[in-house]
């Protein structure tokens, strides 16, 4: 039984963050086994909402690859007096469905009243309501921004904006990676009809993450002439991407010349005033209130990326109900200098140069190169910036492992990226991205 959860648990490892593993998972035993059904213990009643909400899906397919049967998964938890250890919570397919409009693929907690709204993303904000209230029309509306900026929550909130209102407009939302794989399936049930039929019927288009769509060509094709059908019946399509249009590789240039005609907005890492306003209005969401001490902490500690100031907050929070501490400085800074432990261990210069040559489509041998080609030189000086700041090394040990350069040359690129970083949003793109690549 515990060799079995030991190899979900590896299994889950690979598919969670390496820091939301930790916390969510790590923590979870196994209590007992039977034909048709596993218990799982866990510290506290904040687990169970959390891994329904997040990990369910990948919790039960694990649980079904390894097991090879359907098993059901019950909670229990941990510290729980004997009496009441019977499974309390079975979370069930349906109950999460709750969450979600399965006409609308909206999710429903996603709304423009828990959505902060600051220098970084108003005007993506102001172009999205005025869409939702009806008041008008762009097309496409294409917002882009950084991993877990809010650009779902955002397009999400419009949706459910509308909904409410009940105006009568018939909407849709959809990951583009679901476009796809409805393609898929109704090309190989000979329904593309009736595919083409569901998209054609609608009002506001919301396509998620349309970045995934490139390179592949039939739904590239696809969804060329869908958006043109609505386009030209002067419905509403709304866009999100990682990139802007024209950054997206191998996207097909008459859809990305379709996607830059409308109104491009973008959504930029919240400043210090929006994070302590996002984490106060998630801090109400769990219903307890975060000292203003430990707000500036955590918005002082977070940068880039509001899912992850999210997750640290729900740290903070799960191991104060853990611990039975109260939420305070000394708690959070505690939490923070495990996390920062973890972080050293692994964040190495293989790591930053792998992921640097990921992103630029390089080879790492051509980092450690003398190459002098834009194109490698760039990708290069970014890798050897980000060692500089990722790691504790000096500049000496960071020019050795690019291939034996000296300090001169690190400082040289560190200086560079630090202003093309100001002025040109494609490096400061390239960096988030990078960083959020290596979890950091
Ligand atoms: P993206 O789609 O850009 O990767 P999401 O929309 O999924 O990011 O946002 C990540 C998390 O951060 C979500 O839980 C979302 O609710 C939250 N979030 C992002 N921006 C805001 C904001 N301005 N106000 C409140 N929550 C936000
Ligand atoms: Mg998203």
């Amino acid at each position: 039984m515990k060799s079995f959860w030991d190899k979900c648990k590896e299994e889950l490892k690979k598919q969670v963050s390496r820091s939301h593993y930790e916390i969510w998972i790590e923590p979870v035993s196994i209590v007992s086994m039977d034909d048709d059904s596993i218990v799982l213990s866990v510290p506290n009643n904040y687990y169970i909402d959390r891994i329904n909400k997040d990990y369910w899906d990948t919790l039960k397919d694990t649980v079904k690859n390894i097991s090879k049967k359907d098993l059901q998964i019950k909670f229990i938890i941990k510290s729980a007096p004997p009496e009441s250890e019977t499974p309390n919570i079975i979370p069930k397919k349906e109950k999460r469905q709750g969450l979600r409009n399965t006409n609308t693929g909206l999710n429903l907690k996603h709304t423009f009243d828990n959505f902060v709204v600051g220098p970084c993303n108003q005007f993506a904000h102001a172009a999205t309501k005025a869409i939702a209230e009806g008041h008008a029309t762009y097309n496409p509306l294409f917002i882009y921004g950084g991993v877990g900026l809010g650009k779902t929550h955002l397009i999400q909130a419009t949706g459910n904006f509308i909904v409410d209102k009940n105006d009568n407009r018939k909407i849709l939302y959809i990951t583009s990676e679901n476009f796809v794989n409805e393609l898929i399936t109704s090309l190989q049930h000979k329904e593309m009809n009736k595919f083409r039929e569901r998209y054609r019927k609608l009002d506001v288009l919301f396509v998620d993450d349309i970045h995934f769509i490139a390179g592949k060509e039939r739904s590239q094709e696809e969804f060329f002439h869908t958006f043109n059908t609505i386009f030209e019946s002067h419905k509403q399509i709304i866009l999100s991407s990682d990139k802007y249009p024209r950054e997206i590789p191998k996207l097909e240039e008459r859809l990305r010349s379709r996607f830059e005609c409308g109104l491009i907005a973008d959504i930029q890492p919240p400043e210090f005033e929006t994070r302590v306003a996002i984490l106060k209005q998630k801090g109400e969401e769990h219903g307890v209130n975060i000292p203003q001490d430990v707000v500036e902490f955590i918005a002082n500690k977070v940068k880039s990326n509001v899912r992850e100031l999210e997750g640290y907050l729900s740290r903070i929070i799960a191991i104060s109900n853990l611990k039975g501490r109260e939420i305070s400085l000394q708690l959070a800074e505690d939490s923070f200098k495990n996390i920062f432990k973890t972080r050293e261990k692994v964040t190495s210069i293989s790591d930053i140069q792998k992921g640097v040559a990921e992103y630029f489509n390089v080879k790492v041998i051509d980092l450690k190169s003398k190459k002098r080609e834009r194109n490698i030189a760039l990708p290069r000086q970014v890798a050897m910036y980000l060692s500089k700041e990722l790691t504790n090394l000096s500049l000496e040990e960071i020019g050795k492992s690019f291939g034996g350069k000296d300090h001169s040359t690190v400082i040289h690129s560190q200086k560079k990226i630090e202003r093309l970083s100001k002025e040109n949003s494609e490096i400061l793109m390239a960096i988030r991205q990078i960083k959020s690549s290596l979890e950091l």
